[in-house]
C-alpha cells in the first residue's frame, strides 16, 4: 500500500507501507521529475496510476542508488521519452556479476528475506553522472554524489525549495524511533565526508529514503555514531575479538547520545555496520 503525502505545491512523497520506502514526485509545472521507484509491483503500479493522473510528461527519473527498493521500478514507470539519471557507479554495480551476487547475499544467506533480484528487470540510466551535476528545468536541481551508504549514492538538492532528497544517505524513522546510518554496502569513511559536505547546505526540508521527514540535526547524530564506531575500531583492532564479542562490547546505545527515549528503528542495521567495520 502507498500513502501519498503532498508537502507543498511542488513535492509529494509516495511512501510504501513495506519498509516505509519513499519515492518523491516533483511537479515542475509542465513536467514531472520522479526520484526513486518503490519496490513492490503493487506499489509501483499505484505510483504509476498517481503519475498518470497528473497528466504531465514524466521527463526525469532519478535513482538515488542502485538498491532495488529505489530502482527496480524504472522499467515500468519510465515512458519512452523519460530520461533516467543515476551515478556512474550504479551502472558498474548492476553490470558486475560478482559484485551483484556478493552485495545481495553477503550476510543474508540464511535470512528468509534473502532473494536475488532479477536484474533483467532493471532499466539502465541514460545519463550517468560522476561529479556534482546541476541543471535547471522548472526548478534548479543539483545532484550531489554522496558515497557512504553505497558507492553510487547521490542526493538531490532543490535550490528554490531548500530541500534535500537524500535517498538512503539519510534514513528517517517512525515517530518514537531514531535511525542509524547504514553503510554495510558502502564505506564508513566516505560516509563521514559526504555528511560533512551535506551539512553545509541551506536546508528547510530533508526527505529521507525511508520513513519520516528529518531536520538538520540528523547530520550531527549520524556523524557522532560513525566516529564512535571508528574509535572502537581503533581501540579493539589489536585484540582480534570474534564478531560476537565485538557485538557485546559495541552495542548501539554506547554509540548514540541522541536517542532521547526513542527506540532504535531497524536494530539489525547496527549489527551489519559492525560486520562491515570489524570483518
Ligand atoms: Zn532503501
Amino acid at each position: 500500500m502507498v500513502n501519498f503525502q503532498k508537502i507543498n505545491e511542488y513535492l509529494t512523497i509516495a511512501q510504501s507501507s513495506v519498509l516505509r520506502v519513499n519515492a518523491v514526485i516533483i511537479d515542475c509545472i509542465d513536467h514531472i521529475c520522479l526520484v526513486d521507484t518503490l519496490l513492490l509491483p503493487s506499489d509501483i503500479k499505484a505510483l504509476k496510476a498517481f503519475l498518470k493522473n497528473l497528466n504531465k510528461p514524466l521527463k526525469y527519473l532519478i535513482n538515488t542508488h542502485w538498491h532495488s527498493d529505489h530502482s527496480i521500478g524504472n522499467k515500468y514507470l519510465a515512458d519512452s521519452d523519460t530520461i533516467i539519471i543515476a551515478h556512474q557507479r550504479y551502472f558498474y554495480t548492476h553490470t558486475d556479476e560478482k559484485e551483484r551476487i556478493r552485495s545481495v547475499y553477503k550476510g543474508q544467506e540464511n535470512s528468509k528475506n534473502s532473494y536475488l533480484v532479477d536484474y533483467n528487470r532493471i532499466m539502465q540510466p541514460h545519463i550517468c553522472i560522476k561529479n556534482k551535476f546541476s541543471f535547471a528545468d522548472g526548478l534548479t536541481f543539483s545532484l550531489i554524489p554522496t558515497p557512504g551508504h553505497s558507492s553510487d549514492s547521490i542526493c538531490i538538492y532543490l535550490h528554490e525549495l531548500k530541500t534535500l532528497i537524500a535517498g538512503d544517505t539519510l534514513l528517517g524513522s517512525p515517530d518514537g524511533y531514531y535511525s542509524l546510518p547504514y553503510f554495510y554496502w558502502g564505506d564508513e569513511q566516505d560516509y563521514i565526508e559526504s555528511l560533512e559536505a551535506l551539512k553545509g547546505l541551506d536546508l528547510t526540508c530533508i526527505i529521507p529514503g525511508h520513513s519520516n521527514i528529518l531536520t538538520s540535526e540528523i547530520f550531527d547524530h549520524y556523524l557522532s555514531y560513525l566516529h564512535c564506531l571508528l574509535d572502537y575500531k581503533e581501540k579493539l583492532s589489536h585484540l582480534n575479538y570474534p564478531l560476537e564479542k565485538v557485538k557485546e562490547i559495541v552495542n548501539a546505545d554506547q554509540c548514540v547520545d541522541f536517542a532521547n527515549g526513542r527506540k532504535l528503528w531497524k536494530p539489525e542495521i547496527h549489527n551489519l555496520n559492525l560486520e562491515k567495520v570489524f570483518i
